[in-house]
């Protein structure tokens, strides 16, 4: 199984690349454009997962490959890989009232 490599980029992306030793760069274009720099030194291997029986199917697994598989068949959500709902910004507090208490400040003195 080739290594993982990761990638870390100025503009907070991080990315992954698995890739054969001799293929592997040490910096990766990042789709803001920018390079994204190697972050380990080092690559590590991915281990596979040990084989288990589906709750749903009772089905044997075999391995990562065919878990994400018996995953996406059966539309699972792996505990601590549920997609979350974005998270809003608080909207800025308006600076209309800021502006004419300040106004107002100066026009006292
Ligand atoms: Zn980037």
């Amino acid at each position: 199984m080739p290594p993982l490599y990761e990638y870390e980029c100025s503009c907070g992306n991080e990315i992954e690349r698995v890739c054969s030793v001799k293929d592997h760069k040490p910096r990766v274009k990042c789709e803001c454009g920018k390079m994204a720099v190697q972050v380990l030194g080092f690559a590590h291997v991915i281990p596979d997962i040990e084989p288990y029986r589906s709750m749903v199917t009772g089905e044997r697994i075999k391995g990562r490959a065919h878990h994400k598989q018996h995953i996406r068949e059966h539309g699972l959500i792996e505990v601590g890989n549920e997609r979350l709902p974005p998270r809003r910004p608080k909207p800025m507090p308006s600076v209309v009232d800021d502006l004419k208490r300040a106004f107002e400040e100066t026009r006292r003195r």
